[in-house]
């Protein structure tokens, strides 16, 4: 059993933590924010996660996890250290590393004996070098440490089966002292022979961008396709399912919709952009993602003023406001440039999250918030669909239509059924379908 730190108690840091505990170990979650600690030590959770509460209680229970600000007295007392702070896009689209450089400062200060230094955040390529150099600058006296790069690639939403049971561990390490301990850290998928790579850290930091920016890629491309298809008449879902079918492409992120949006895809594809222009080597095809995934967004508005004749004086429901189901986050949503789109437009309105209205609403305090679909769309010129939650695929359409003021529909998910729509005789749109 190892004793481990996990600095930063975000989807990341938290989901982690509570992982980490699971496989046996003692973990202790530091915070800078005291007011999210508190509420941890209460037994609350303040992100939403499912199966999260389940995992922390179970290890809460089992003494393995426990919660604190105090950053000084948990470096001291362990063994691996993991750094999960926030990254987000900082100037000219570069990541700002700034929290994971104040935390790299506190370890190099308080570091007594031996430590592995691991980092989770997403930070750019090259970033564990400057993040070693730190370290050694706050020591007060030289002590050995091995620094790692330990990329997470859980998806919010199903963050928590995602972080148990990974497609493969990503281990970037100088040492194999370090990577023999990251290994015990990873013990039950060890056994369970989930394939873990071991790199050296610069690659480590690279497959994370690679990865996250091939997706956005796959995504922005099947978004022009969808785009495409509704000019000449074809069928963005058969074309993806046969697409899926070659082994070549897979199946995965072939989803048509109103654009990416979350903590991660739009400031990784920045980054990595950014710093390929940086390096005299501009990554042509992810900088043409990015602006893909802008016209996307922008496209989406576009597409509800034409379907209902003009936003100006319209109410108009918003369904889903986070960036993806299962979760409350709302970062870089594409139902923000929805919201703003609207009121720049001259319209109202009415939003509804099963989960994340809370969050929106510090982004758009005054527009209306609803606690269901049916009062969010009562008596609305139209609804916009724009998080693919399974409440929306399983709305009474006939009950929809019988509360709206009129019928229109704009589906930028694609889930709800075209002959249903046909046969209600609703005036709707969507991506790429017939
Ligand atoms: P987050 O914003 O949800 O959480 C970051 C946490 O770090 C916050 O609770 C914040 O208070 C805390 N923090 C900031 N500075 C601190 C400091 N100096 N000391 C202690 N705590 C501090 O971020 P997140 O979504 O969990 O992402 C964390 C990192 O993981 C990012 O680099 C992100 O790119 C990466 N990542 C995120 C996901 C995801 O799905 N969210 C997936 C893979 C990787």
């Amino acid at each position: 059993m190892k004793k481990i730190a996990v600095i930063g108690t975000g989807y990341v840091g938290l989901v982690s933590g509570a992982g980490i505990s699971d496989f046996g170990h003692h973990v202790t979650c530091v915070d800078i924010l005291a007011s999210k600690i508190k509420l941890l030590q209460e037994g609350e959770i303040p992100i939403y996660e499912p199966g999260l509460k389940e995992i922390l209680y179970r290890n809460v229970q089992a003494g393995r996890i426990n919660f604190t600000t105090n950053i000084e007295k948990t470096i001291k007392n362990s063994d691996v250290i993991f750094i999960a702070v926030g990254t987000p896009e900082g100037e000219n689209g570069l990541a700002d590393i700034s929290a994971v450089e104040d935390v790299a400062r506190s370890i190099g200060r308080y570091l007594s004996d031996y430590k592995v230094i691991c980092t989770k955040s997403t930070v750019p390529i090259g970033t564990g070098e400057k993040i070693c150099k730190i370290i050694d600058d706050a020591m007060l006296k030289p002590v050995e440490y091995d620094y790692v790069s330990n990329p997470e690639f859980l998806r919010e939403g199903s963050a928590v089966n995602d972080f148990l049971r990974p497609d493969r561990v990503i281990i970037g390490a100088n040492s194999d002292k370090a990577f023999d301990i990251m290994k015990k850290v990873y013990r039950p998928l060890f056994i369970n022979e989930t394939p873990m790579l071991h790199t050296n850290v610069a690659t480590a930091e690279m497959i994370k961008y690679a990865s996250n920016a091939f997706l956005a890629l796959k995504i922005s491309y099947v978004n022009e396709i969808a785009n495409l298809c509704e000019e000449v008449g074809a069928d963005i879902h058969q074309v993806t399912k046969a697409m899926g079918q070659d082994g070549r492409i897979s199946k995965k992120f072939l989803h048509p919709g109103p654009g990416f949006g979350g903590s991660c895809f739009p400031k990784d594809t920045h980054a990595i952009a950014a710093l390929s222009t940086e390096k005299s080597v501009p990554m042509n095809t992810v900088i043409a993602a990015i602006k893909t995934n802008v016209k996307q967004k922008t496209r989406m508005i576009n597409k509800l003023a034409s379907l209902i004749g003009g936003l100006t004086g319209k109410n108009i429901a918003v369904l889903g406001l986070a960036f993806k189901p299962n979760t409350d986050d709302v970062r870089e949503s594409a139902s923000i440039d929805m919201i703003d789109g609207i009121i720049k437009g001259g319209g109202c309105v009415q939003a509804y999250d099963p989960i994340a209205n809370k969050s929106m609403k510090e982004i758009f305090p005054k527009i209306k918030y609803f606690n269901s679909w049916e009062t969010a769309c009562n008596n609305v010129d139209a609804v916009v669909i724009m998080t693919e939650w399974n409440e929306f695929r399983g709305m009474d359409l006939k009950k929809l239509k019988s509360i709206m003021k009129s019928s229109f529909i704009l589906d930028t998910r694609n889930i709800l059924s075209v002959n249903l729509l046909k046969n209600l005789n609703f005036k709707y749109d969507n991506v790429g379908r017939l």
